[in-house]
């Protein structure tokens, strides 16, 4: 049977897989709470290919709205829901609203958004890992901010289908000389790995960003860290992109204190 047929009773959910370890749920359950709104979120397995079906049983089971995570963004983009047009350009969704049957990219706005922190030059050089929905949207709205790009993924097929459709050059190999940026966005993390950078050829000053987070530093950013790069993982991310979503499906202001701390209790941070 179909894991997502066995979903409780809620009002938003992610849905991915896999999708157990998201903390989506808890941030926002406690932005709800915050707000005091009697809604409920959950976490619902979606495998590929099934991201359709499910949503029309969510629907019957009067769920008003969902995130999409890997590796489901490019399946919601071709739902052809209506949506925005940057959302068009990017090519990958992550929220979708039922009842308007509109859909949206939140992850793209909150990552520009916390890349700020990082300082980084005009029209710097960023070296992109990975050729998923992430990268794919992520690597589109860099290019469209004044970065050179450079792509490495492990199916070398697929990073030159993204270099190619984003205007960017191939790597064969992670290697980051002459980029002020190593963004990993790949799902390595998932089973413990990092990309295999090529660290020692790194700037000093270059930064690391790393998309996954969890409870211990990712392999990618002990690694960066140890290089002796500044870097930072995906949490401020997750928080944002949360916020803007909870914003687009409500029209509330989202209450992202509550939402980080939530998020930071569950990964163990002081
Ligand atoms: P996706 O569409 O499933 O793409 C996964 C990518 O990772 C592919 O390029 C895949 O390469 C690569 N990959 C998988 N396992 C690998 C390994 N062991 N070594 C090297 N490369 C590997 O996933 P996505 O939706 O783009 O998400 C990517 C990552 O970003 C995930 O960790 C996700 O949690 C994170 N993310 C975080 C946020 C946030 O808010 N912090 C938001 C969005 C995404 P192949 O093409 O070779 O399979």
């Amino acid at each position: 049977m179909s894991p997502w047929r066995e979903a409780g009773e809620g009002d938003f959910a992610v849905v991915g897989d896999p999708v157990a370890h998201s903390l989506s749920p808890r941030m926002h359950n406690e932005a709800f709470k915050h707000l005091g709104l009697p809604f409920l979120y959950q976490a619902v397995h979606v495998p590929q290919g099934e991201l359709s079906q499910a949503i029309s049983y969510l629907r019957a089971k009067r769920y008003r709205g969902l995130n999409v995570t890997l590796p489901l963004k490019f399946e919601a983009f071709d739902l052809h829901w209506s949506t925005d047009q940057s959302s068009e350009r990017y090519r990958a969704i992550n929220c979708l609203n039922f009842e308007e049957q509109r859909a949206t990219n939140t992850d793209v706005p909150a990552f520009l958004a916390t890349l700020e922190c990082l300082n980084l030059p005009d029209q710097a050089c960023a070296l992109l890992l990975g050729a998923g929905g992430s990268a794919k949207s992520l690597g589109i709205a860099l290019i469209e901010a004044g970065y050179s790009l450079r792509v490495w993924n492990r199916t070398l097929a697929r990073a030159r289908e993204l270099a190619e459709e984003v205007g960017a050059t191939v790597l064969e190999s992670a290697d980051p000389e002459g980029c002020d940026l190593i963004l990993n966005a790949t799902s390595a993390n998932l089973i413990g790995e990092s990309p295999p950078v090529l660290w020692d050829r790194s700037a000093d000053s270059c930064r690391a960003y790393d998309l996954a987070y969890s409870k211990k530093p990712t392999p990618f950013i002990r690694s960066a860290r140890q290089r002796g790069l500044l870097a930072i993982d995906g949490r401020a991310m997750l928080v944002e992109q949360g916020a803007l979503s909870l914003e687009w499906w409500l029209g509330v202001t989202a209450p992202r204190e509550a939402m980080r701390q939530a998020v930071d209790k569950e990964l163990d941070v002081s």
